[in-house]
């Protein structure tokens, strides 16, 4: 029997490009033969015509299989979906915008079926067509990243990757809120082949990354696999300590040796000032590292689907198996007849 191959493929306004990537798949899946090729689109809540013009690409494709958000959850909590419900004997995860090479697929399924990986993962050796400033931030984070944390995220790495079933249920092990892939899958370990390739630039639409959203993504990255700032924290508040104890041998020298000349407030000022924000930036970092804590323990949902034309999955609005309580509650409710009786946690 042919093994199958499922294509997570997280979609965000892609109304202008799907029609170019069904082509592109299309071709793809020809040219491997030996595979049934399958395509799950995750819509997460666009707001243009991308789920209707999914919905028209399933209906004439028995290969294409879709769930919508209820609402915009990130790509993170698309690609965590696309791979809890792909069934294939390999997944690979992909940018609806044809900015991960479809074509590189047949390399890195000889390199998990061929030379035994357990994932093949890709990375960009360039960043041509990507504004300096966005490029010049990206390599500092990834420096920054290796010194800071014991998990390898390599510099340029794409999320476009082909894994075995074992490999993705590890990821799927991995069930925190705050979610940063790049990170998920270097934790996870295993045998993983890494295949470079140049930048391509987008088809068609535009990047749904800002500047901010990237930067609070990298902030995300490093609180979910770092501890170092807060150790960090610590270090600076025994520097400030010993700094206050130098100052203050040098005054007491002073007044010793010379008297006690009047000492200026604007020194005073600047130390309160200098103390008061070291002492706030601190606490934003035990904060960030609290918010975090906050929303883990709330067990919220990753996502909640809205529609899908997966079999099975007809609880609509339930994401899989992430509350059974909850599930329970809803399904006893609905038989009970009573209603708005969710349990909330
Ligand atoms: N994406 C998503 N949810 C979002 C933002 C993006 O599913 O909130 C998808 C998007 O549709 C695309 C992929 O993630 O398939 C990569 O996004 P984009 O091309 O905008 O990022 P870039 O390549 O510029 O980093
Ligand atoms: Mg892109």
């Amino acid at each position: 029997m042919k093994q199958s191959i499922t294509l997570v493929v997280p979609c965000y306004n892609e109304e202008e490009v799907l029609p170019l990537f069904y082509k592109e798949y299309c071709s793809v899946a020809e040219r491997l033969p030996d595979y049934i090729v399958e395509v799950l689109f995750v819509d997460d809540g666009s707001k243009d015509r991308t789920i209707e013009i999914v919905k028209k690409l399933a209906e004439k494709d028995k290969r294409v299989k879709y769930l919508s958000f209820s609402r915009n959850f990130g790509k993170e909590a698309a690609i965590y979906a696309g791979l809890q419900n792909a069934d294939g004997d390999y997944t690979a995860i992909m940018d609806a915008d044809l900015q991960d090479p479809p074509a590189l697929l047949q390399e890195m399924l000889d390199a998990i079926v061929k030379e035994g990986y357990d994932s093949a993962a890709t990375r960009r050796v360039t960043r041509k067509g990507e504004p300096p400033v966005r490029s010049f931030f990206a390599r500092c984070f990834y420096r920054l990243m290796n010194k800071i944390s014991t998990t390898e995220v390599m510099d340029g790495a794409r999320d476009y990757r082909l894994m075995t079933r074992q490999f993705r249920d590890a990821i799927l092990q991995m069930g925190e809120y705050n979610r940063f892939s790049k990170g998920i899958f270097g934790w996870v370990g295993f045998k993983t082949k890494w295949i470079e390739f140049e930048n391509v630039e987008r088809q068609a639409g535009e990047t749904k990354w800002s500047f901010w959203k990237l930067l609070v993504y990298s902030i995300e990255g490093i609180l979910g696999f770092s501890t170092v700032p807060l150790a960090l924290v610590s270090v600076l508040g025994l520097l400030v300590c010993f700094a206050a104890f130098v100052f203050l041998a040098v005054i007491l020298v002073k007044t010793l040796c010379f008297g006690d000349p009047v000492a200026g407030w604007p020194s005073t000022v600047c130390i309160i000032l200098l103390l008061g924000g070291i002492q706030l930036f601190c606490m934003g970092i035990l904060g960030m590292y609290l918010s975090k804590a906050y929303l883990e323990t709330k067990k919220r949902p990753i996502y909640i689907c809205g529609e899908t034309n997966l079999s099975g999955k007809d609880e609509g609005y339930l994401p899989e198996l992430q509350h059974t309580k909850m599930k329970k509650t809803i399904h006893a409710c609905a038989e009970s007849g009573e209603e708005n009786e969710t349990e909330r946690d």
